[in-house]
C-alpha cells in the first residue's frame, strides 16, 4: 500500500486503540473481528456513535475492502438503531481524513449522530459524559437491535 498525501495528527498513543484494548475505559456498543462501534463521551447529537475498524488504520485510504464493507454495514445499522431508540428527524454521518479536514485522532472513524432538538449537530464545546452515562446510551441503542457489528 502506498503512502497517502494526507497530513495526519501527531499523537503519542491512539485513543481508539486504547479503548479497544481496554487500556482506557470506554463504552463499546458492539465489536466484531473487523469493526467496532463506540459511544463517544462528547455527544454532538442525540445518540452519537463512532464506528471504527478494529485494526489501527489512519484514514479511509488505508482500509481493506473487507473493512470498508464491514464499516459501512455497521454505520447503516447504527443509524437504524439510533432512529429506533431516539426517534430523531435527522441522522448525520460524517468522516474526516487528514488534519486539513479536521481529523484529530489518526485512526479512521465515522461519526453517526441523531440530530439535536433544534436540528443539526453541535460542533462547538460539549460536556464530557461519564462512562455510566455513555453506558446508558448504549443500552438504549441496543434495546431494539440484536446485531450492529
Ligand atoms: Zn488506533
Amino acid at each position: 500500500m502506498t503512502e497517502s498525501n494526507l497530513s495526519l495528527p501527531e499523537v503519542t498513543r491512539c485513543a481508539f486503540c486504547d479503548y479497544l484494548s481496554g487500556r482506557r475505559p470506554f463504552t463499546i456498543l458492539c465489536r466484531s473481528d473487523r469493526v467496532a462501534a463506540l459511544v463517544t463521551r462528547e455527544q454532538r447529537g442525540v445518540g452519537h456513535i463512532i464506528v471504527v475498524p478494529v485494526r489501527h488504520a489512519p484514514t479511509l485510504l488505508d482500509l481493506s475492502e473487507d473493512e470498508r464493507h464491514a464499516i459501512i454495514d455497521t454505520v447503516a445499522l447504527v443509524a437504524k438503531a439510533i432512529d429506533e431508540a431516539f426517534e430523531r428527524p435527522g441522522i448525520a454521518v460524517w468522516q474526516n481524513n487528514g488534519t486539513a479536514a479536521h481529523q484529530t485522532i489518526p485512526h479512521v472513524h465515522f461519526h453517526v449522530a441523531g440530530t439535536l432538538p433544534d436540528g443539526g449537530t453541535e460542533f462547538g464545546e460539549v460536556p464530557e459524559l461519564t462512562i455510566d452515562e455513555t453506558d446508558r446510551i448504549a443500552a438504549k441503542i441496543r434495546a431494539g437491535s440484536d446485531h450492529l457489528c
